[in-house]
């Protein structure tokens, strides 16, 4: 028998935590720019077929500081790379971010010097979508997972910070050593370093 039952009907019991991080999952407003190819299926998300705003996040923000969400949508080149951080940097806390197809997760299969290997070398990163390009349902089903992940965000004294001082994007691997015995060995201990945070 639970407390629920005693209460009278219309009264609804909990967390300040799950209410905040349900209205921040609710209304996810993502800025508004893409990259490469992949934007191209970002915008049929939200196009009429696929309707992101079932979600309520289909307005997507020309400004950065009305933005929470960067869908980084195609390859990142080392010339864009400072304008990312920048519009990342403009976002107002909190924030979160889909690197949206192999080119943004990983570098794809541009392994060179002009393009940056993983956008998790620039800003954090909290969703990983594979795929060239991932279609809108896929981008749609990453939304989702992320949602469920900020659900279970902890708030206050608890809450994961990422703008303070602890916190280091993964270190750039010069993509010449990736495929190294030595380059490789480096690559894993950084991904585990920032699994372990
Ligand atoms: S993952 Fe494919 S579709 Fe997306 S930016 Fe790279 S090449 Fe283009």
């Amino acid at each position: 028998m639970g407390l629920e039952e005693k209460l009278p009907a219309g009264v609804l019991l909990t967390s300040v935590e799950k209410v905040v991080n349900w209205s921040r999952k609710s209304s996810l407003w993502p800025a508004t720019f893409g990259l490469a190819c992949c934007a191209i299926e970002m915008m049929a998300a939200g196009g009429g077929r696929y309707d992101l705003a079932r979600f309520g996040m289909e307005v997507f923000r020309p400004s950065p500081r009305q933005a929470d969400l960067m869908i980084v949508a195609g390859r990142v080149s080392q010339k864009m790379a400072p304008v990312l951080r920048q519009i990342y940097d403009q976002m107002p806390e909190p924030k979160w971010v889909i690197a949206m197809g192999v080119c943004a997760s990983s570098g794809g299969m541009f392994n060179n010097y002009a393009i940056v290997q993983g956008v998790d070398h620039i800003v954090p990163v909290d969703m990983y979508l594979p795929g060239c390009p991932p279609r809108p349902e896929m981008l749609i089903d990453a939304i989702l997972k992320l949602h469920d992940k900020i659900m279970d965000e902890p708030l206050g004294v608890n809450a994961r910070r990422r703008d303070l001082p602890g916190y280091e994007p993964r270190k750039q691997v010069a993509s010449s050593q990736r495929f190294t015995k030595e380059g490789k060995q480096a690559h894993r201990v950084a991904l585990q370093k920032e699994l372990m945070r």
